[in-house]
Parts: structure tokens; C-alpha cells; sequence
């Protein structure tokens, strides 16, 4: 089993949308946990905070992922509020027994150094989860220098993540330049 941890919907596709179509190509499980309901993630105040851009954005993880070839069997929402995962125990502890109860073989999370602080507090939290299971660590807002321990060529399935990507329509239009790089790279690189 292969868990990707997002803190956000759209990290999962943003990060590892062909690392997931390759493991699903090899008949390898994927289980995507989503951390936050990422209701802050829009500048447009009638919806920024609201319920109704939470299932919006639940509905387009669906509909990305979908795309990418998982089922909503495939798909953990915790449900935890945008920028409350700071500090915040009870998600260490939900992430903790969800990995208990799927015994991944690799877990793909974020750096603990990522500029973003519900993903840094992820990933300070799942590096410190005691398992016996492969670490890959991805970055989403930030650099990270030195060797990275998968650098995976995703040239065949680049249009399919696009396609996955473009499910995110609350997303897209407000990112900045800089993360396009990421997105748009033909390769999706872990530490
Ligand atoms: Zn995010």
C-alpha cells in the first residue's frame, strides 16, 4: 500500500498526480488521505471560509483523482479545518491510526521545512510517527536543495495530471507564478 498525505485537495495531484497513475499502472494500491477541507483556499470573500467552497473542493479532489484512476474507496477526507493543523494533536493522532490501519509499504508526505505551515506541521508529525514504512518527502511552496531520493519521470503521464490538475478550477486561477514550475515539470522529485 502507498499512502500520499495531502494537506490541502490538490497537493496530492500537484505533487504526486504521475507518481499515482505509475503505481496504479503497476497495480500497486494508493490511498490518498486528505488532512484539511481547505476552506481558505480563495480570494473570493463570499466564498473564502465557507461550507460551499468545502464541497467544492471535495468535489473536485473526487473528480482529480478520479481522472488519475482511484475510487472513492481510494480516498480518506479528515475533514480538519484550513490552517488548523498547527499544533493541532488530533490530527498526529488521526494520520497515526490511519497508518495503523492501512500498514503502508511508502508514505509520500510534505517536507517539514515547506513554507506553508499546515504542510510543514504535516510533515513534523508524520516524520515523527513511528513505522516501519518508506519515506518520500515532497515540497510544494519552498526549495529544497540536495539529492532527492525519487526523481520520477513522469513524461508519459504528463497529460493526464494536467487533466486531474484542471479539476482544481477553485485553485488555479489564484497560484502564483513560482508553483507552476512545479506543476508543469515532467518530473515529481522526493526527498
Ligand atoms: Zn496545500
Amino acid at each position: 500500500m502507498n499512502v500520499i498525505i495531502a494537506p490541502h485537495p490538490d497537493d496530492e495531484t500537484i505533487c504526486c498526480g504521475g507518481l499515482i497513475v505509475d503505481l496504479l499502472k503497476q497495480r500497486k494500491p494508493v490511498h490518498v488521505i486528505f488532512v484539511t477541507d481547505g476552506r481558505f483556499g480563495s480570494k473570493n470573500p463570499s466564498l473564502r471560509g465557507s461550507n460551499i467552497l468545502v464541497n467544492l473542493r471535495k468535489e473536485e479532489a473526487r473528480r482529480a483523482t478520479s481522472v488519475l484512476g482511484l475510487e472513492e474507496r481510494n480516498l480518506t477526507f479528515l475533514d480538519f479545518p484550513d490552517k488548523g493543523v498547527s499544533n493541532n494533536i488530533a490530527v498526529k493522532k488521526r494520520i497515526t491510526e490511519l497508518l495503523n490501519e492501512l500498514k503502508p509499504d511508502a508514505v509520500f508526505y510534505p517536507e517539514s521545512t515547506d513554507l506553508h505551515e499546515d504542510h510543514s506541521s504535516i510533515g513534523v508529525f508524520v516524520d515523527e510517527i513511528v513505522g516501519n514504512f518508506g519515506r518520500y518527502r515532497y515540497i510544494v511552496w519552498g526549495e529544497k536543495k540536495g539529492v532527492p531520493k525519487l526523481a520520477l519521470d513522469i513524461t508519459k503521464y504528463y497529460g493526464r495530471k494536467l487533466a486531474a490538475l484542471f479539476q482544481y478550477s477553485t485553485q488555479l486561477g489564484g497560484l502564483p507564478p513560482q508553483i507552476w514550475g512545479n506543476i508543469v515539470s515532467r518530473r515529481e522529485i522526493f526527498y
